[in-house]
C-alpha cells in the first residue's frame, strides 16, 4: 500500500492507535475475570461500553467507529481460538505500539487503476493506492490494513482459497522434515527452505548488540530495530514465497500427501548454552550458534507455514492431507520394519536387520507415507508391517506408479 503522508498519518495514528487501545481494553477487561465472579462482558456490552466511552471521549470519537469495533470482532475470535481445542492458538495479550499495527475496514470499496494499481477506500483517508498483486474476490467484504515491523503497510481481502488447477495424479506422497533441507519427500526429492543469508546473520547480530547497549525510547534505537526488522522482512518474504510455490507443487502433483504432525512448541529451541571448562557454572559466549538460531527459527516456521497452506490449499483442491504421528520414522527401517537407533548414521540409513539402505530423510519420508495411508484406509496398523505398506490406488483407480518404492 502507498499512502500519502496524510493518509498515513490517519491510518498510523488514529485506526491503529484505536484498534489497539480498543483491543487492549478488552484483553484487560478479560483479564479482571476470575472463576466464580460471574462471566465477562459479552460482546453486545462491549459494544454498548464502546459507545459509552465515545461519547465521553472525544479523541476516541474521532476515530471510525466501525474500525474500532471491529477490534473487539477480532478479540472475540482470538478468545474463540484460543478455547478450541483445534487450535494452537495462545491466549490474546496486549498489543504494543512498537510491534506489528493493524485494523479492519467493513464494506470494503475497491476500484481499479491500471493492471498493478488499486485503491481502497480507507475511512477518514479517502481512496488510498495499492498494489494489485492478485486476483481479489468477488465482493470483497472487508479488508485488513496491517503496517509491518518494517514500516510497510499491506492492504488483504479476505477471500475463500481458490482451488488449486491440477490433473488428478493419484499419487500419493510423503513429507519428512530433514535436518540439512527443509523437507525431502518420499519420492527423494529434497526441498531447500530460504535461510537468512551470512551477510544478513552478521548485519543482524551486530545490530542486536547494538540495540542492547541503546537507550530504551531513544531515536537511535528506533532506527536499529528498524533495520532489524528489514532484515528480518526479507526472510519471511522469501520463507512466505517458498511455502506458496511449495504447497502448490505438492497439491498439484499428488492427491495424498503425509505430513508429521506437528509440534510447533517443541521446534524453536534457544541455542545449548556452553558451558566455560576453566570456571564452574560459567558460560562462554555462544554467539557462532546463534546463525544456526536464526536459521533453525526460519525452518521451523517455514515448516509450520508450508503445512498451514497445504491444508488450505488441499481442502480447497479435493487432495486429501494427513498427519501422522513421526515417531521413530527415522529409525525404522522401510523395508523389514526393524526400529533401532543403530540404523540411523547421520544422514545415511543402514538396516541393521536386512541391510537395506536409504538416505535417511527419504526413509523417514516413505515410513510417513506408509503410516498416512495406513490411517487414510482406516486400517489397524501392525507393528511389523508398517515399513513395508505401499501404494494402493486411490479412489481414482489409477495406478499409483512411481511414486513411493525407489530401487533400494
Ligand atoms: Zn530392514
Amino acid at each position: 500500500m502507498c499512502p500519502d503522508v496524510q493518509a498515513e498519518a490517519v491510518m498510523r495514528d488514529l485506526h491503529c492507535a484505536h484498534a489497539r487501545f480498543v483491543w487492549n481494553l478488552a484483553v484487560e477487561q478479560r483479564s479482571w475475570w476470575r472463576p466464580g465472579r460471574g462471566g465477562a462482558p459479552g460482546n453486545a456490552e462491549r459494544m454498548r461500553q464502546l459507545a459509552e466511552a465515545r461519547a465521553t471521549e472525544p479523541w476516541l470519537r474521532e476515530g471510525s467507529s466501525s474500525v474500532q469495533q471491529q477490534a473487539l470482532r477480532d478479540f472475540d475470535h482470538a478468545m474463540a481460538a484460543f478455547f478450541d481445542p483445534e487450535n494452537r492458538a495462545g491466549r490474546p495479550g496486549f498489543r504494543s505500539r512498537r510491534g506489528p499495527q493493524g485494523f479492519v475496514i467493513r464494506d470494503t470499496k475497491v476500484r481499479r487503476l491500471s493492471r498493478k494499481w488499486g485503491e481502497v477506500l480507507v475511512p477518514k483517508c479517502g481512496w488510498v493506492r495499492f498494489r494489485w498483486t492478485r486476483p481479489l474476490p468477488e465482493k470483497p467484504g472487508m479488508a485488513r490494513v496491517t503496517l509491518d515491523r518494517a514500516g510497510r503497510w499491506h492492504v488483504s481481502f479476505p477471500g475463500p482459497q481458490p482451488a488449486v488447477q491440477r490433473t488428478p495424479s493419484g499419487t500419493a506422497i510423503g513429507i519428512d522434515r530433514g535436518v540439512r533441507t527443509a523437507l525431502v519427500t518420499s519420492d527423494g526429492q529434497h526441498y531447500r527452505a530460504p535461510r537468512i543469508s551470512d551477510q544478513d546473520a552478521a548485519r543482524y547480530l551486530g545490530l542486536q548488540r547494538r540495540l542492547a547497549r541503546q537507550r530504551k525510547g531513544s531515536r537511535k534505537r528506533e532506527k536499529t530495530r528498524i533495520a532489524m526488522a528489514r532484515i528480518t522482512a526479507r526472510v519471511t518474504d522469501r520463507r512466505k514465497d517458498w511455502a506458496e510455490k511449495i504447497s502448490t507443487r505438492l497439491v498439484r502433483g499428488h492427491h495424498v500427501i503425509v505430513l508429521e504432525k506437528l509440534n510447533t512448541p517443541g521446534m524453536v529451541r534457544r541455542a545449548a548454552p556452553k558451558p566455560d571448562p576453566e570456571r564452574l557454572g560459567a558460560y562462554l559466549p555462544n554467539r557462532a550458534r546463534a546463525k544456526a538460531g536464526l536459521n533453525r527459527g526460519i525452518l521451523a516456521s517455514c515448516w509450520g507455514l508450508l503445512s498451514k497452506r497445504l491444508a488450505d490449499k488441499g481442502a480447497a483442491s479435493g487432495v486429501e492431507i494427513v498427519s501422522v504421528d513421526p515417531r521413530f520414522t527415522s529409525q525404522q527401517c522401510r523395508m523389514c520394519g526393524h526400529t533401532v537407533p543403530e540404523n540411523r548414521d547421520s544422514q545415511a540409513f543402514r538396516c541393521v536387520s536386512c541391510g537395506h539402505a536409504d538416505h535417511a530423510d527419504a526413509n523417514a519420508a516413505r515410513n510417513i507415507l506408509a503410516r498416512g495411508l495406513a490411517l487414510a484406509d482406516g486400517e489397524p496398523v501392525p507393528a511389523r508391517a508398517r515399513g513395508q505398506a505401499g501404494v494402493r490406488p486411490r479412489k481414482t483407480g489409477k495406478p499409483a506408479a512411481g511414486t513411493t518404492r525407489s530401487a533400494a
